[in-house]
């Protein structure tokens, strides 16, 4: 019902506010759910963050131990994999991976006991040499002191 022209009375059973990736999000699995959803915007659907990101989705797999980090990412890949996959949307979606560059001796230390440590339990992460990163991305400069891999990285445009 409209009062004057600046109100307007509504009623819903939820109401969002903000129509980036957390609202859109919300009000669609709510909707799904069988949810009466009314989401509002002030501007327009992911004019804010959500639509001007970079679009990389950093992970290392559920793990044996899956815990609130590996569920948001390994969820949101999930997701993205059923929109583009699944349901045809065209996202831009690619889960090509995607390299770290380790700039010295002391980093490439530290990150094999990390690594070590994350594979250990269920994540799939590796250290490349120079060499061998240079034959995914032959850009990369020769003097580094290895990569991180992340062969299940995954990104989307839209
Ligand atoms: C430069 C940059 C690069 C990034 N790169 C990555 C990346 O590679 N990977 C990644 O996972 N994350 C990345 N992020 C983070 C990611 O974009 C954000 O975490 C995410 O988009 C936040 O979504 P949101 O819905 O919470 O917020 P937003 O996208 O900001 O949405 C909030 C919405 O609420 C609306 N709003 C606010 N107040 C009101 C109101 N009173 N009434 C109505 N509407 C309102 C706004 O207009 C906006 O549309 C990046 C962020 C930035 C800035």
């Amino acid at each position: 019902m409209i009062a004057d022209e600046n109100k307007v009375n509504i009623t819903t059973e939820i109401l969002i506010i903000g129509g980036g990736i957390t609202g859109t999000s919300a009000a669609f699995f709510l909707a799904q759910s069988g949810h009466e959803v009314i989401l509002l915007e002030r501007n327009e659907i992911a004019s804010e963050a959500s639509g001007l990101n970079a679009g990389t989705l950093w992970q290392t797999g559920w793990g044996t131990q899956p815990d609130l980090s590996s569920t948001l990412s390994m969820g949101s890949l999930e997701i993205l994999q059923t929109l583009q996959l699944d349901l045809g949307y065209d996202i831009e979606f690619r889960q090509s991976g995607a390299l770290k560059a380790i700039q010295t001796e002391e980093q490439l230390d530290f990150l094999q006991i990390e690594v070590q440590d994350l594979n250990s339990r269920g994540h799939s992460l590796n250290i490349l040499t120079t060499q061998d990163a240079r034959s995914i991305e032959p850009e990369l400069g020769s003097k580094l002191s290895g990569c991180l891999y992340y062969y299940q990285d995954a990104y989307t445009i839209h």
